[in-house]
């Protein structure tokens, strides 16, 4: 369905800050207009990020979500401030089961499920995600999908 991208997020972000009690979730939109895709699934990953977002990073209490189109793209992404990945396990958190180990103050539940799945989710929509980080300082968790303007 068309939907426009921004009051999908905008959507789910409120509701994720019932839930998020420390956390604010700040909201940086740049305009979208609408796209064609599949809103609930879209949904779903954000929730996915920035559930992640808030659960590694126990000492940061800010989360950006932002939105932004470039051409015939627009482009998602999740920052946080807290404990990032090692450089070589950035491409493993897409695998199926795949959680980093070596975390040491902190347990963090899960299944390491969430982001093969929202990989997939963005695959299947014919987008990609990806991830920058630093570890020990935060993550940025991006997703673009293509939007053809409605005409
Ligand atoms: P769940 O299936 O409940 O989502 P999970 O959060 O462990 O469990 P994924 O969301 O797939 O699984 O994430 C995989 C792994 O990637 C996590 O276990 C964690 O080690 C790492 N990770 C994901 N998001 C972040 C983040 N924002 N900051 C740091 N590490 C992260
Ligand atoms: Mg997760």
């Amino acid at each position: 369905v068309w939907f426009n991208l921004n009051e999908v997020i905008h959507d789910v972000v409120l509701d994720l800050q019932h839930t998020a009690n420390r956390h604010i979730l700040v909201m940086d939109f740049g305009e979208t207009g609408d796209i064609y895709s599949d809103k609930e699934r879209i949904g779903q990953v954000l929730t996915n990020l920035v559930t992640n977002a808030i659960k590694y990073s126990p000492h940061a209490n800010r989360v950006i979500i932002s939105t932004r189109r470039e051409d015939d793209r627009v482009t998602v992404s999740v920052q946080d401030f807290g404990i990032g990945i090692p450089e070589d396990k950035k491409d493993k958190v897409f695998e199926q089961f795949y959680r980093v180990s070596g975390t040491k103050q902190h347990t963090f539940p899960g299944l390491g499920l969430g982001l093969y799945i929202s990989n997939e989710i963005i695959r299947r929509e014919g987008g990609r995600m990806w991830v920058n980080s630093i570890e020990g300082k935060g993550s940025t968790f991006c997703f673009s999908i293509p939007a053809t303007l409605k005409s």
